[in-house]
Formats: structure tokens, sequence, C-alpha cells
């Protein structure tokens, strides 16, 4: 197996080759593994930044961190504690509306964005997207949105997060409709930032069309998704002519919430294709069965990417039949994204034989 690491800002227990280095260079480097680049549900700095809605509670909730993890009685009371503040801020923007129609002025409509601010890298960020989210009255915000892109938020804006972990949900989408629909009826301008690009796995597409329905005009910018950044970021090119002629972009979810990936391995073991898995980590070692039954090479070359294009990436290259065991070895966690065809052979950092894997790992 071939574990890389992309640096090391904090450093502990892995030993790997440095993903930044080219192959014919690669050194190994011990790191520590880190805090998620992402706005984890119980980030710090997220409260932080949410101080404006948890202000109205005796005791902030930023004050006495760390919070009582993963309670049952947490997501209620996240969000009654920032009711007050989020009904004081739409009273706030009525009012102002109603004010600038006494006048006789005009009173702007309010606007939805559907913005993705990318992988992780803030650098991977659109300027559309950066000129919006600098302009936005109120952002809100999903857990793959990192750290570093909501540092480039306007310290004036109000910042809300609607995130989603794994079985645990913070609002739930229906909310999250409904707090959008909110603000910009009273004619805020309003960010919905998320990870990646909106349309792509990102529920986007519900949210755009819930608000369409209530008149209110959306206006989507899209962001580089995971599978582009990622790929660009380890050099696979995930169409290489007369290797792979398509690319496919799965969903690793299982409906029911268990360990299968919904019914696609049939036509997806394809060997002129590269298969791209979101959300897989869970259901892969069930998805790779299901490929290799369905006739894709066990020897195919495959990847696992965990937070890709930030600092704390981390990947497991490995040969299909392999790769589900080195993932567990690795002890990878969401997010990862898992890339399977020859194109990751191509990869400069995909190692050359089993022999330098384990030199790699040892050194
Ligand atoms: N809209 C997003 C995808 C959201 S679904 C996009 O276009 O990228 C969430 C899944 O995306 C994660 O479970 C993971 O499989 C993948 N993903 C998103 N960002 C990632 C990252 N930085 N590193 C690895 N996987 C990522």
């Amino acid at each position: 197996m071939a574990l890389l690491q992309k640096a090391a800002p904090f450093s502990s227990s892995l030993c790997s080759p440095s993903a930044a280095t080219p192959h014919s260079q690669r050194r190994s480097i011990c790191v520590t593994l880190s805090l998620s680049p992402f706005t984890e549900k119980h980030s710090k700095e997220r409260y932080q930044r949410e101080q404006w809605v948890y202000h109205t509670t005796p005791e902030p909730r930023t004050a006495s961190f760390p919070l009582p993890l993963d309670s049952p009685s947490l997501r209620e009371d996240d969000i009654a504690l920032q009711l007050p503040e989020l009904k004081n801020l739409l009273r706030l923007l009525r009012e102002k509306r109603e004010n600038c129609g006494n006048g006789g002025g005009e009173c702007a409509p309010g606007n939805v964005f559907l913005v993705g601010t990318g992988p992780g890298d803030p650098e991977l960020l659109t300027l559309k997207a950066l000129r919006v989210i600098k302009d936005a009255d109120l952002l809100l915000y999903d857990r793959l949105v990192s750290n570093h892109v909501l540092d480039l938020v306007a310290p004036q804006a109000k910042l809300l997060y609607v995130g989603k972990t794994a079985g645990y949900h913070s609002r739930t989408q229906e909310e999250i409709h409904e707090l959008l629909l909110s603000f910009a009826e009273a004619g805020a301008t309003v960010v919905r930032l998320k990870g990646g690009d909106p349309l792509v796995f990102g529920r986007g597409g519900e949210e755009m069309d819930f608000l369409q329905q209530q008149g209110i005009q959306v206006k989507v910018i899209p962001g580089i998704t995971a599978a582009s950044g990622i790929a660009a970021e380890l050099g696979i090119p995930l169409t290489h002519r007369g290797i792979a002629n398509s690319v496919r972009f799965l969903t690793g979810h299982s409906r029911k919430g268990g360990t299968d990936p919904l019914f696609v391995s049939e036509n997806a073991a394809d060997p002129e294709s590269t298969l791209v898995v979101y959300m897989g980590l869970s259901t892969f070692p069930s998805l790779a069965q299901k490929l290799m039954q369905h006739g894709l090479s066990p020897q195919t070359p495959a990847a696992a990417i965990e937070r890709g294009t930030t600092l704390q990436q981390r990947t497991v290259f490995a040969e299909l039949k392999d790769l589900s065991e080195k993932i567990s070895a690795a002890q990878l966690e969401s997010p990862t994204l898992i890339i399977i065809g020859k194109v990751v052979e191509l990869s400069p950092f995909w190692p050359i034989s089993t022999k330098e894997e384990s030199c790699l790992m040892q050194a």
C-alpha cells in the first residue's frame, strides 16, 4: 500500500511520503493527524464565527467550549439557541424593507446564490464565488466548506452552520429551505455555500427547485467538484485518450443507510471508464466486490483520498481488490473520494511496485 500525506501542519504518528513531491524524488516524512480543515459540527471556530446567534444565552457556548459532544439534545439546543437571533435579524431586515417602501424608494428584491466552494483549497474558489461571498448578508454553510473559505467572509456578514454529519442532521432540509425563503423574502442577499459543486451530490437542485417555486430567483455559481480538484492534485487524467473514454460520478450512498451501494455495479463495471465514488466509504467493500463480480479486473488501479486538496490530504493507492483493506488499515474518514480506473496508474504518485510501496511505508 502507498499512503501519501500532502503536508504536515501539525504532526503525529503516520510515516508517509510527501504527495507534494514528484514520484522520482519522494521522501518519507512522519506526520501527525491534524484537526479537520472543514467546518465540523463541533469545531470551536464554527461556534466563534457564529457568536451572533448564541450571544443571547447567559453563558455563551463559545466561552464554555467544549460542547457536550454528541449529546442527543444538541441539535434541538443548537436550533433553539439560534432562533431568537435569527428572528431578530429577520425582523430588522423586514423593517428595513418596509421603511424603504414608505420612503417611495425601490425595495431591492432578495437573492439567493447557490455557491460551490470547491473541495477545500480556498484557491480553488472562483472569482465569481469570492465576489458573491463578500457581498452576502447571510451565509448558510455545510460541513464540507473549509475554514479557509470561511475566512474570506466579510466580518459583518452573518454565518450559520446548517451542515450534516452522517446519521445526524443539525437542520433538516425543510428547515434549510424555510430559512433561505424567509431571508430572501425579507430582501437579504443570502448565500448558500456548498462544498465542491452545488449541483453534484449537493442537494442544490432541491433547494433551487423549492425557492423557484416560491418565486425566489436563485443564481448558481459552480464550484470545482471533488473529482476534478482531487484528480488534478494527484495528476490523474480522468479521461485519458485511449485509456478512458468516459468518467462516471457515483454515489456510494445506500438508500437504506446500510452497507450496500445503490444498484449501479452491473453497468459501472466498464474497464474503459473511470469511476469516481462520492460518499462511498461505508459501502465500498460491497461495491468493490460487485464491480469485480461484474467483470472489472481485480488489478484495476484505484485510489482513496481523504480531505483532498487540503493540507491534511491523505491518499491510499491500491489495486481494486486490495483497496478496501488498505482504506481500513489507514483508517480513512469522511470526506473521502474513491477513484477507480486505469487512469489512476498515470498519476506520478502511483507506486511502481509492491516492493517500493513497502519501502515507502517503512521509511
Ligand atoms: N458537492 C460536492 C460533493 C458532496 S457529497 C462536490 O461537488 O464535490 C460529499 C462527498 O464528496 C464526500 O463524502 C466525499 O466523497 C466527496 N468529497 C467532497 N470534498 C472532498 C474532499 N475534499 N476530499 C475527499 N472527498 C471529498
